[in-house]
């Protein structure tokens, strides 16, 4: 199916197509999007056809599109920074289109190819540079999302997928400052079960969460810590994004046994910190074993990472009756240090011995 080299065709937003850019010192999260989206279509005949990058529009999608009735839906979520010299850059890029790739072979949807799909991307990026926001901390975070647009009712694998990549400009995740969470250890509802599609960026996983998050909310929680789906003891995720714990001088986060995301921060953050010397480790750890590091004062720091806050600190955990504050609910030491190199490797502040930058452009 990849014999064939996918045409990208170009076509520009006429000027009176082009939106006017919004304001970016109130920028938020996901409502306003750039000029240009990038689509492509997937039959079984043909595979990937008709790819372009075209003004931002809306597409038409029969009501009997199977993505609405049995969930064939992927996504990724990534982002290009506006940095050094006002050169934009995207950070590991390929790692997302990868780990997409994966999704669609778990979802029985076929997979596309990586190297054209990277290329399409810089190209719409490049024209759509303007968009990326200049203020700090701020820029452009990257939706590709792939679908079942066939329509048809029989529950099986769609012979007919869009593709899609929209972008749009966010704020700086901390505009008030890196401010630690207080988290919910969630009991009796969970994110994945063994077997399951935690490993997938599919969209049924964030719709299965909407649940523990608004109780959580609720109670005056930020987020949710999930714990394992047999046992309800094993930590897995918090929110939707990985978790770390510094015990003593331990960096613990659970091993990817399938129903934990393998987030691109994640690894990124291990590989940082196996760099600085610390003592890493992939292992499974309990919720007992956290709260009883955090009474015993072992518990130094925790924080999660994702693409959205890079690294997010966590005050303290709440388990039934009990909580445990960390570090006095201020952001630790070794989550500010990661934070810091991490964003000065994606805007460009700071050389990159990992390759993880990509240059748009
Ligand atoms: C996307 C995601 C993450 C974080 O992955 P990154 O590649 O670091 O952005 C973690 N957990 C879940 C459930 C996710 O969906």
């Amino acid at each position: 199916m990849f014999n064939k080299e996918l045409e990208v065709t170009l076509h520009k937003a006429s000027t009176d197509q082009m939106k006017q850019k919004p304001d970016q010192s109130n920028l938020g999260f996901g409502q306003i999007f750039t000029d240009h989206m990038f689509t492509m279509r997937w039959t079984r005949q043909d595979g990937w056809h008709k790819a372009a990058i075209e003004p931002y529009d809306n597409f038409i999608v029969d009501p009997a599109a199977m993505v609405f009735h049995y969930g064939q839906a992927i996504f990724e979520g990534m982002k290009a920074y506006r940095g050094k010299d006002d050169q934009i850059f995207l950070f590991r890029p390929a790692d997302n289109l990868n780990r997409m790739n994966q999704s669609a072979v778990r979802m029985c949807m076929p997979r596309f190819p990586q190297d054209r799909v990277l290329q399409a991307l810089r190209a719409m990026v490049y024209l759509d540079q303007e968009w990326v926001p200049g203020t700090e901390g701020a820029s452009l975070y990257i939706r590709p999302t792939m679908i079942a647009s066939e329509p048809a009712l029989g529950l099986r694998p769609a012979e007919e997928y869009i593709f899609f990549i929209i972008c749009c400009p966010v704020g700086a995740y901390y505009a008030e400052g890196f401010s630690p969470t207080k988290i919910y250890v969630e009991d009796e509802f969970v994110r994945a079960v063994p077997g399951g599609v935690g490993n997938a960026k599919t969209a049924g996983n964030y719709a299965a969460s909407l649940k523990a998050q608004l109780n959580a909310h609720d109670k005056g929680y930020t987020q949710v810590l999930w714990l394992d789906a047999i046992e309800h003891r094993y930590v897995e995720e918090v929110g939707t994004s990985n978790i770390f714990f510094l015990i003593e001088g331990e960096l613990i986060t659970p091993p990817l046994e399938g129903s934990i995301l393998p987030g691109i921060t994640r690894d990124s953050v291990l590989q940082l910190a196996r760099d600085w010397g610390y003592q890493v480790s992939e292992r499974r750890i309990t919720i007992d074993e956290v709260l009883a590091a955090g009474k015993s004062g072992a518990l130094k720091e925790s924080f999660g990472t994702g693409t959205a806050a890079v690294i997010s600190p966590v005050g303290e955990f709440c388990y039934k009756e009990q909580c445990v504050q960390i570090n006095g609910g201020a952001a630790g030491d070794l989550a500010k240090r990661l934070y810091d190199e991490l964003q000065a490797i994606q805007f460009g502040y700071q050389e990159d011995p990992h390759k993880w930058r990509v240059r748009v452009g």
